[in-house]
This record gives C-alpha cells, structure tokens and sequence, in this order.
C-alpha cells in the first residue's frame, strides 16, 4: 500500500458532490441523506493467552437508516479508524440502494492485525465485541447486521451469531443477526464467493458493449484479455477464479509478499494451492517475481481487480498505472482525484459501489433465508423436476422420439439453493449494469457518477416519501 494518508469518508463524499450536482434535489435533503447518522467507538479489555490484558478499540457505524436494518461488513485491521468506517458506512448505503437491496449502510471495525492474535483470543475480542454492540441495542435481524469483510470470515460470523443467540434467548430470527455464516449454521449457499463472483458478472457485463470496448481500445467481450488481480483473499480469489472460468488470462497475481507475473497465464488454483504449502506465492513455477508487490499495479494488462485495500491508486502511482480497464473489488481502492487523472486518460473504472455489490446481494439472500426458515428452493424443486418431466413425456409422445438420459437430465433438472442464489446474483449484476449505463449515457458521465447518482436518487426518494420525525 502507499503511504500517502487520504481521509476516505472526504473521498467518497466528493463522488457524492459530483452526482449531486447533476440532479434536482434540494440541498437540505443532499446534506440528510450525506451525513453519517451515528458512530459508536468502543474500547475494551481482552485477556491474551500469555495472561496480559489488552485494550482493543472497534467502531459501529450506521450511515443511513431510511431503510432497516442497516448492513455492512466487519473488519480486522490494523490501520482503521472513525473515518474509514464513516465513509465504508456511507458507501454500503449507496451499494444498497444501487443493487436494490432494502437495507441502510453501516460498518464495523475492530483495529487488530488478525495474523498477532491466536484463534482463541480472536474469539474472545469477537465476542466482546459483539456483546458491547449488542448493550447498546445496535445488532439484531431486524436494527444492524454485520457481514464478512477484510480480515473475518465465515468463523467470526458464527462466534457472532452465537453470541447474540446467547444474549438474546428466544429470539426466533436470531440467525438473521449476521451474515456471511457458514452454511451449517445458517449460511446460504453461494454467499463465500458471491462478491468475486459479482466482480467477475460486472467486468463481463462491462466487456459486452463492443462500442465501450472500442473507447477503451480492446475488443468486446472477456476471452483473452490480460487480468491483474491484487489481494488473493475472499474477494480477490474468487474474482480471479470466475474471471478465469469465463475466459480471462490472469498475468498477474499480487499478496502482501510480493507478486507473480506470466504472460502465458496463471492458474488460479495452482497458485493457491502453492501458497497454501508454501506459505507464499512466491517461487510459483514458471512465473517472474515481482519483490515489491505494490508494482504488480503498475503491469501492462487491459484489466486491473485491486481487491485488497483502499487508497493504493494514488497520486503517488496513478500516472504508471496501464490498465484500460479496473474494476474495483476492494472499496475505495483509487483515492478520488487519481480517479479524475485515469478517467481523463479514457480508463474505464468500473466502481466499488457496483463492483462488489454482489456480497451484499448474497447477504440480503441469507437475511431473507433466515427469518423465512427455510432453504430456498425446499418446497418447489421436486415439484418443478416432476412438472419437467411430465413435459418432456409429452413431447416424447408427440414427436415419437426418446431424449437421451443427459439430455433429460439437463432438462428435468430443478433448482436447488445454490443454483437459486447463484441465479439471483447474476440478475442483481446484469440488471443494475444496464442501468448504470443508461445512466452513463444519458448523462454522458463516467460508470462511478452514475452509480452515485442513481444510488442519490433511489435514497432521497425514500427520505422525502418518509418525511422527518418528529
Ligand atoms: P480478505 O481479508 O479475505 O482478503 C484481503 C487480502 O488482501 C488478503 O489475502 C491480504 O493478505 C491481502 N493483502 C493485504 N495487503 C495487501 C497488499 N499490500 N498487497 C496485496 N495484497 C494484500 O478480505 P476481503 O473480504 O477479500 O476484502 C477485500 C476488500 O473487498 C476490502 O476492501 C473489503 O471491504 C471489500 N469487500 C469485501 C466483501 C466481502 O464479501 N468479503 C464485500 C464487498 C467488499
């Protein structure tokens, strides 16, 4: 990462002011739906395994609550404060509004290095955690849910849920509390490599406008073009796995020890399974070392997925990125004005707010499994497998001609959960693309003025119809 300190929630906040001037709404209402509602900062003692204590220090933000409960992820990092949480709060609501999921925005941050910490005391600082957002009435199914986000994982989602079930007895929708659970405990399938996924549907979508393609020099379409990707975690991992899948060469792969490069292509599974018995990615066969990882960036390549951490485009490195296309799977990868130089050299910044939109979609799918209590796709999928086969029988009696046993297969088939999720990703993605870019082209703006001002909209719309209290 860059050194160079940019205050994130200014940031997002000058995006915001972009969009905003290219709509009709009154500046009060731009300066309510703005405003980070509330932040809670707590500090606490935890015990470490050696018997000393430590006092942790985590946020909760809540950015907009026009829409209940609010959402956004948690956090282990070493760097964060009150304002990355503001401004990761306020971009969850506008990431909401954008793929139409029905939730406000919000963040949490917990300021460890998760790799210092034993799994025990994680436990312990998760827990804690969790009980001081709870105390103050700012976790539940149906008020704040928290999601995966750098540094957690599925095992802190259910440490958390468990420790609400604990606090709360009784509560029948107590899974709902948290998303991004394992799916033995509540999880939905598809939600670990829903936002690599998402990221993988919007560069795809993005790479089917042959005249968009044409702007930016390549053409249309994914097979064969040149992917970087940095950060090989939930994100970044499975972004390069689909973008592989879907025809994409990954020339590059970067970690925090370094970067690996090979024009011929990388396998993605390779890679990580070198890593996973080595310990690095490093010495990966037949590829070249890159020994400051930040340089991997910097590569010759027609797309760039930063999915690590925010502000690693910056003034300081802008002008030696080449990428003709970045699509932006960690938020806030480019601070705002490197945004501004790359758009005016024709870079086409597909934005966060869309980008990795797909975490949040597979959440709200979860949220909804949960209070419903039932795994999507339980009651109809048989029901559809005999419907299907009933038609196929009839057309074999029509035609006089048997299907192979593939082919009935195929064509009997029903949906189960992950195909459902899967499914419902997908239109979530293709779906608020096509809107962005009629956005886009109507207004002629850039991808990420569009997202904003159509997120703006969708939220002032549903401010003005509530009206203030009291
Ligand atoms: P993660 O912790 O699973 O992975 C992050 C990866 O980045 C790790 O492997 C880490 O080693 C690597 N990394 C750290 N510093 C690096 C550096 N200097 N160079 C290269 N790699 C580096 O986190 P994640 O969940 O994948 O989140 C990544 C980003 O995506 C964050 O900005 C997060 O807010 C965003 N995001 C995550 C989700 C989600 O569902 N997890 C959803 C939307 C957005």
């Amino acid at each position: 990462m860059t050194t160079s300190h940019v205050p994130m929630f200014a940031q997002v906040n000058k995006y915001f002011d972009k969009a905003a001037a290219h709509l009709d709404l009154p500046p009060g209402l731009l300066a309510q739906i703005k405003a980070c509602n509330s932040v809670f900062r707590v500090s606490f003692p935890i015990k470490r395994d050696d018997g000393t204590i430590e006092v942790i220090t985590g946020w909760r933000a809540q950015h907009s609550v026009h829409r209940l409960p609010t959402k956004g992820g948690f956090r282990f990092a070493p760097q964060v404060d009150e304002d990355e949480v503001s401004a990761l709060a306020a971009l969850m609501t506008y990431k909401c509004a954008l793929v139409d999921v029905p939730f406000g925005g919000a963040k949490g941050a917990v300021r460890i290095d998760p790799a210092k910490y034993s799994a025990g005391e994680l436990e312990r600082i998760t827990r804690r955690f969790t009980y001081e957002l709870f105390a103050k009435n700012l976790l539940g199914p149906g008020l704040d849910v928290p999601a995966p986000d750098y540094g957690t994982g599925p095992r802190e989602m259910a440490w958390i849920m468990d420790t609400y079930s604990t606090l709360a007895p009784g509560s029948i929708d107590a899974l709902g509390c948290v998303t991004g659970k394992p799916v033995t405990q509540g999880g939905v399938r598809g939600r670990a490599e829903a936002t690599g996924r998402g990221v993988y549907f919007a560069l795809r979508e993005a790479c089917s406008y042959p005249d968009d393609m044409t702007s930016v020099g390549l053409t249309p379409g994914l097979q064969g073009k040149r992917v970087v990707v940095q950060g090989l975690g939930n994100v970044g991992y499975h972004a390069a796995k689909y973008i592989q899948e879907g025809g994409g060469t990954i020339v590059a792969l970067a970690e925090r020890e370094g970067a690996i490069h090979n024009e011929a292509g990388l396998d993605v599974d390779a890679v990580m399974a070198h890593r996973a018995s080595t310990g690095s990615l490093l010495k990966f066969p037949g590829a070249v070392e890159i020994a400051l990882s930040s340089e991997a960036l910097e590569l010759d390549c027609d797309v760039l997925v930063p999915a690590a951490l925010e502000n690693v485009i910056t003034s300081d490195n802008v002008d030696r990125i080449k990428a003709k296309i970045i699509v932006e799977g960690a938020n806030g990868p480019i601070t705002a004005d490197a945004s501004e130089r790359l758009l005016a050299c024709g870079t086409l910044i597909i934005p966060d707010i869309y980008a990795n939109a797909g975490g949040v979609t597979v959440s709200y799918f979860e949220w909804v499994k949960n209070l419903s209590h039932m795994r999507f796709g339980r009651m109809e999928k048989r029901f559809a497998e005999r419907s299907n086969e009933r038609i196929l029988a009839g057309v074999e009696e029509l035609t006089g001609t048997k299907f192979s046993i593939d082919a009935r297969d195929t064509a009997t088939a029903a949906a189960g959960e992950e195909e459902l999720v899967n499914s419902g990703l997908e239109e979530t993605m293709v779906a608020a693309y096509a809107e962005l870019r009629s956005i886009q082209k109507a207004r002629g703006v850039d991808l990420r003025t569009a997202a904003f001002i159509n997120a703006i909209g969708k939220v002032a719309m549903a401010y003005q119809q509530r009206g203030i209290f009291p």
